[in-house]
């Protein structure tokens, strides 16, 4: 069985306290590896290397912090195959989608970064005769980063990359559930040329580790990616120490297409923005509202190529489902289509696991499920599911469906499907989101601020914003009366 180690000071090390916990193979739902079950031992020396590597890294000049990122950007390009295979065991999505997403955009990551910060720049107020000020902006110190299951190593490098392009000293932790492609980013920190103690990456379950990360003294700013629900708890343990928060949570992102849209093109995307990577993305759109004229035709459609969508192993080049992460999210997915039948919901597709042969015959697989019939309002219409699971609704009007897209306590992202610009921009900016989509989906610019509204964060990554979250502005002023 692989054991997986904490890495610190630039070395690969064992958990102090010599305790490990179970990873899981989703796709045959069983245990294949062990990673470190960290604690505020570990934290301590995470921190300890942190703190003493930090001065000297942020001194380093703009040119060889870019010449460090961008070399673990070719080192992720250069192992990108193993990458994608570790990506694709530990979370169940196909090997495939991890070969052209998840790999090819973490090395993004790590290059976009290693750029932006050659481009970064703070401001100067003239005052005329009387002065001026200027503002500085230095790395924060110690910073953590923490990141979810669902892209493990995209997610983790949009963190860290940021991060140490600023200057700071990072301590990072992964999700418990996918562990394997952060720990395999140590390694190509160090061939990269990266400092000992710059970068420190502990594995361990979020009430333990999470919280001897977040509540420890020397991080002046956490960077989270995650459910709603432990958004909240880290704001409640860091908000008292003045902590800088940026806090990316839950969606439950809505699709409204109408009856003018460029049909073959809506349709193709909204099979992709319900079900890739098993549903399993923040932006996903679960909750699909299609104008009253429309909705027999895109639900006849939509049915038949989502019953098409094969559902399989990760390895086999032809499955465009694989497993879903693990069993407690593939019982609360299955908990949840229960409730939408309860609710009154019609399932027109999907509904059931699907069992495998063979060795995947244990693994979590849950069919592509279309639910009809529900009204916007009910739990399973409001709360986030996070699975192969989608519901569709007619409307008659524009603001029915901008009252139905607002109602939730969420707002990611949006998608609309309409070739009228004047509705499309209206909807727009009345859209509770972070994020809308036009007549398209999940085309991202990492240059652009990236987050959510109400319940889905506070704070925007991407960009100059996240360069701007991971450094402290200070205002000089100079007076020449
Ligand atoms: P999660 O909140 O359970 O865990 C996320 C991370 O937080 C993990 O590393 C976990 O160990 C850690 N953690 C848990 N409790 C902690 C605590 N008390 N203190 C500190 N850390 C703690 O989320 P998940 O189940 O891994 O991921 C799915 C969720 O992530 C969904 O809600 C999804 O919408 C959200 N998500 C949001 C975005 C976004 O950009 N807004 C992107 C991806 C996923």
């Amino acid at each position: 069985m692989k054991r997986l180690a904490n890495f610190i000071n630039g070395q690969y090390q064992a958990p102090v306290g010599g305790a490990y916990l179970p990873v899981f193979e989703p796709a045959k739902g069983a245990v294949y590896a062990e990673a470190p079950d960290s604690d505020e031992q570990d934290v301590a020396l995470a921190m300890a290397a942190a703190k003493a590597a930090q001065p000297q890294w942020a001194g380093t000049s703009i040119d060889e912090r870019y010449r460090i990122l961008h070399n673990i950007a070719l080192g992720i390009e250069k192992r990108a195959e193993e990458l994608a295979a570790a990506e694709s065991r530990d979370n169940g999505k196909p090997v495939w989608l991890a070969q052209e997403v998840d790999i090819p955009r973490a090395s993004a990551n790590f290059r976009f970064f290693a750029q932006a910060i050659t481009q970064f720049a703070s401001q100067a107020h003239d005052n005329g005769p009387g002065g001026f000020n200027y503002t500085l902006r230095g790395p924060l110190g110690v910073v953590v980063c923490i990141s979810p299951w669902n892209l493990p190593l995209y997610l983790f490098s949009w963190k860290i990359a940021p991060a140490l392009a600023a200057g700071n000293a990072v301590v990072a932790k992964p999700s418990e559930v996918t562990p394997l492609t952060a720990y395999l980013l140590g390694e190509i920190c160090q061939e990269a040329g990266l400092p000992p103690g710059v970068l420190n990456i502990l594995h361990g379950y979020g009430h333990r580790l999470g919280t001897a990360l977040t509540s420890h003294p020397q991080v002046k700013a956490i960077s989270f990616t995650g459910s709603t629900r432990t958004g909240a708890e880290i704001a409640r343990v860091a908000a008292p120490l003045f902590k800088k928060l940026s806090l990316e949570l839950g969606g439950k992102n809505p699709n409204l297409i109408f009856a003018d849209c460029d049909y073959d093109k809506m349709l193709r995307t909204t099979v992709r923005s319900s079900f890739a990577n098993q549903g399993q993305i923040c932006l996903c759109g679960s909750r699909i509202f299609v104008e009253a004229s429309l909705y027999d035709q895109f639900k006849a459609d939509f049915v038949e190529k989502v019953k098409a969508l094969k559902v399989g192993a990760p390895t086999a080049a032809d499955t465009k489902v694989g497993a879903v992460v693990s069993q407690a999210h593939y019982e609360k997915i299955l908990s949840y289509i229960q409730l939408a039948q309860e609710e009154g919901g019609r399932i027109l597709c999907g509904g059931a696991p699907v069992q495998l042969d063979g060795e995947y015959a244990n693994g979590w697989y849950i069919a592509p499920t279309v639910i009809e019939g529900l009204a916007h309002d009910c739990r399973t219409n409001q709360e986030e599911i996070f699975g192969p699971v989608v519901t569709i609704m007619p409307f008659e009007t524009e603001e029915e469906v901008l009252q139905y897209a607002n109602s939730t306590e969420y707002g990611l992202a949006a998608t609309i499907w309409t070739q009228k610009l004047d509705r499309a921009h209206k909807l727009a900016r009345e859209l509770e989101a972070g994020i809308v989509w036009i007549n398209t989906w999940l085309k991202r610019d990492l240059r652009t601020p990236f987050g959510g509204v109400k319940n889905s964060g506070v704070g925007r990554e991407g960009g100059f914003e996240a360069l701007r979250f991971f450094t402290e502005p200070k205002n000089v002023c100079l007076d020449f009366e």
